[in-house]
C-alpha cells in the first residue's frame, strides 16, 4: 500500500506550478496515470523512486517511509525497493540480457531468470547484448529486469511508447500477465486509452501537476464530461445498406472492424474512401 503527499514547484514552458498529489492506494493495485504532456508524471515517479526531492511531504510503502520533510527522512534511491521501467529502456550495455535480468535481484537466482525470459518469449536471447536486440526486446528486458528484483512497486514511465502498434499490444498483454502472476503494485504512465482500459483498476488523471479524478476505467471513460473518446482512422472495404442502416467494414492497420452506422449519416461515402 501507498500513501503520499508531495508537492513540488515546477518549472513549465508557461512558468512555474505547483505539482501537488496526495494519494492512497490498495493492496496490488495497478495505477495508470494519465494526463497531458508536461503535467509532471513523471516527476512524480522519480520523486517516489528518490530519484528527484520534493519541497514537501511524505511517501510511505508498505509502512515503511520513504520521505517525510517533518521528520527530516530521505531514503537514498538504492533503499527504496522499486523496478524503474524508463521509456528509453536504459539497459547495461556491456551485460548480457541473463545478466541485466539478474542484476538487481536480492537473492539471484538462475530459475526465477529463466521463467522470466520464458514467460517473455527470450529464452533464445539469453546470452546477447542489448545492441543487438529490437527496441521491443530491449523493453521486454527491461521490464523482466525490473519484476525479477520482486520490488515493493513498479513504476513504468510510457514503456510503450515507442513501439509500433502491434508490438506494444503483445507487451501490454505481456504486462498484465505478469501483473497477476506477480502480483506487483504498479504505477505506469500512459497517454493511451488502451493501456488505461485493459491495465488500470484505477485510472489517476492529473493536469498541471494536480489530481483531477482517481477512479475506475469504466467511471473516468463514461462520464458525460469524459472528453475521450475513441477514434479510429481506416478505409472503407465494404458498404452493405439496408432501409435505415448501413454496415461498413473499415481496414485499420492491419485489421477489419465492422460498424453499424444510420443510413444518412453514411449516405456520400464510399468503398475507398478514407473515414
Ligand atoms: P510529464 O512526464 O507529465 O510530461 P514532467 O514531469 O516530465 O511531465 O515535467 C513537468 C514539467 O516540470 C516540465 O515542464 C519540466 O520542465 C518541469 N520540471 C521537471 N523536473 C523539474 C525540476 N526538478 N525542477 C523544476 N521543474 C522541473
Ligand atoms: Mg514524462
Amino acid at each position: 500500500m501507498i500513501r503520499l503527499k508531495v508537492k513540488k514547484r515546477l518549472y513549465g514552458p508557461e512558468g512555474e506550478f505547483w505539482l501537488d498529489i496526495e494519494l492512497e492506494t490498495d493492496g496490488a493495485e495497478f495505477l495508470v496515470i494519465f494526463g497531458p504532456s508536461g503535467s509532471g508524471k513523471t516527476t512524480l515517479l522519480r520523486i517516489i523512486a528518490g530519484l528527484e526531492r520534493p519541497d514537501e511531504g511524505y511517501i510511505e510503502v508498505d509502512g515503511e517511509i520513504w520521505y517525510d520533510s517533518e521528520r527530516r527522512i530521505n531514503l537514498p534511491p538504492q533503499k527504496r525497493d522499486v523496478g524503474f521501467v524508463f521509456q528509453d529502456y536504459a539497459l547495461f550495455p556491456n551485460m548480457s540480457v541473463f545478466e541485466n535480468i539478474a542484476y538487481g535481484m536480492k537473492r539471484k537466482d538462475k530459475h526465477k531468470v529463466m521463467e522470466l525470459l520464458k514467460l517473455a518469449k527470450m529464452e533464445a536471447f539469453k546470452d546477447r547484448r542489448p545492441d543487438t536486440l529490437s527496441g521491443g526486446q530491449k523493453q521486454r528486458v527491461a521490464l523482466l529486469r525490473a519484476i525479477a528484483k520482486e520490488p515493493k512497486l513498479l513504476l513504468l514511465d510510457e514503456p510503450l511508447s515507442a513501439l509500433d502498434r502491434d508490438l506494444a499490444n503483445l507487451l501490454r498483454e505481456e504486462i498484465k500477465l505478469f501483473q497477476r502472476k506477480y502480483k506487483i503494485p504498479t504505477l505506469m504512465v500512459s497517454h493511451n486509452i488502451e493501456d488505461a482500459l485493459s491495465l488500470a483498476d484505477r485510472i489517476l488523471k492529473i493536469k498541471n501537476g494536480k489530481i483531477i479524478a482517481y477512479d475506475s476505467p469504466k467511471e473516468i471513460f463514461s462520464s458525460e464530461e469524459s472528453p475521450y473518446r475513441l477514434i479510429f482512422k481506416g478505409v472503407i472495404l465494404k458498404k452493405l445498406c439496408q432501409e435505415t442502416h448501413c454496415i461498413l467494414s473499415i481496414a485499420m492497420d492491419s485489421e477489419i472492424v465492422e460498424i453499424t452506422v444510420p443510413k444518412k449519416l453514411v449516405d456520400k461515402l464510399n468503398t475507398g474512401d478514407l473515414v
